[in-house]
């Protein structure tokens, strides 16, 4: 049966109601039967379609998509080391965020929503408001005012509006959450939907891979789309017997913004209040993660742990990224400052997976402050 399910009182609902959260006020999630055909996926276009049957959709003809996704995964030398990295930047709007927001506007749109609210630090702000763009459906977009000119003007530029905050990102929030009361809150955060397009980074690697499952995915957390979405994903290829175990996911933090890592640290069974600090990983400054136990819990299921790193690591690891040539932002640097933390720490051969998330492109000012005024 497809259904709703809630992550905490475990009430079901339809998926055809236009709900993004349980009645009891926590965040849901999307149960129904998938399916992993590799010889039809093989036969299809490469993108992140050609997973079709894992994803929620009724019907085809309501695809909203630039046939995004499939981003290469690259062999590269990282201190002496092997490791994949998954160039999630290449994407349409300049992130990973398109994996969710695909799916999550592509359902909006067969549930003849026509407009949505959502709020975001940048990235996630700009993917849904291309999709909706190409998709007709009005998108009131809220970010924090002091987010990257360039994801801000690539809001504005797609024609959704633009409510610019003051303060912090969770004062962002809760302007979205009132604006959310008349609106389809098309939540990055909340949405199920969502999670259900970023699980396809997962079955992409594990296609590259040669129908392989990495040791270790070493992946950046903020409200942790990407992180539960890799987990949702390699969790559906465990339940249909297609791999016998999951990845061990080392997740990333900034030391600026660290709830989670605390969280895990000190053996918390709750999220911690944390001061947010300046840092120039902003994607993933969340200090109140929506969906932070259950990212929590994923990190232990798959016996994996989590990193922080410092902005020296981080800009050390930006600069090492653009002079091999990948012009990232410096929150896809925070995951790449993970990784080398990773690497000194543990010497075993493992299969390691990591991830590009966000292009510099959007963030040139930064970058430029970081990389070349040093
Ligand atoms: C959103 C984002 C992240 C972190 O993703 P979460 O879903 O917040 O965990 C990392 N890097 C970039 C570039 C992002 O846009
Ligand atoms: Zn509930």
């Amino acid at each position: 049966m497809s259904c709703f399910i809630c992550s905490t009182c475990y009430s079901t609902f339809p998926l055809d109601e236009k709900r993004w959260r349980c009645e009891c006020g926590s965040c849901l999630d999307i149960d129904f039967e998938v399916d992993f055909d590799k010889r039809k996926i093989k036969s299809r276009k490469q993108n992140m379609w050609r997973y079709r049957e894992a994803l929620p959709l009724e019907n085809m003809d309501n695809l909203v998509s630039f046939e995004e996704g499939f981003t290469p995964l690259i062999r590269e030398h990282v201190n002496d080391h092997i490791v994949y990295l998954k160039l999630d930047y290449l994407f349409p709007s300049g992130s990973f965020k398109d994996r969710g927001a695909s799916v999550l506007v592509s359902k909006v749109k067969e549930l003849g929503i026509k407009k949505i609210v959502e709020d975001s630090s940048g990235n996630a702000g700009a993917a849904i408001a291309n999709y909706c763009a190409r998709a007709g459906i009005e998108c009131d977009v809220y970010v924090p005012a002091s987010s990257s000119y360039g994801k801000l003007d690539q809001i504005f530029s797609s024609g959704a509006t633009l409510f610019p905050i003051k303060g912090n990102r969770e004062d962002t929030a809760i302007a979205a959450l009132e604006a959310a009361q008349d609106n389809y809150y098309a939540s990055h955060s909340w949405n199920p939907f969502f999670f259900q397009g970023t699980k396809t980074f997962s079955f992409e690697v594990y296609e590259q891979l040669r129908w392989g499952v990495p040791d270790t995915l070493i992946l950046p957390v903020g409200n942790g789309t990407l992180l539960l979405g890799a987990y949702i994903g390699f969790k559906d290829l465990l339940k249909l017997g297609l791999v016998e175990r999951l990845p061990k996911i080392i997740a990333v933090q900034t030391k600026g913004c660290a709830p989670l890592y605390t969280a895990f640290k000190e053996k918390l069974l709750y999220i911690p209040h944390v001061t947010r600090k300046e840092t120039v990983a902003e994607g993933i400054a969340i200090a109140e993660p929506v969906r932070g136990m259950q990212i929590l819990n994923a990190v232990k299921d798959c016996g994996g742990f989590f990193i922080s790193v410092s902005e020296p690591e981080i800009k050390s690891a930006l600069k090492m990224m653009c002079r091999s040539g990948y012009y990232i932002e410096p929150t896809a640097a925070a995951t790449i400052a993970g990784v080398l933390k990773y690497l000194d720490q543990n010497k075993m051969d493992e299969l390691i997976v990591s991830v590009l998330t966000g292009s510099g492109l959007k963030t040139n000012d930064k970058v430029q402050q970081l990389v070349l005024f040093d």
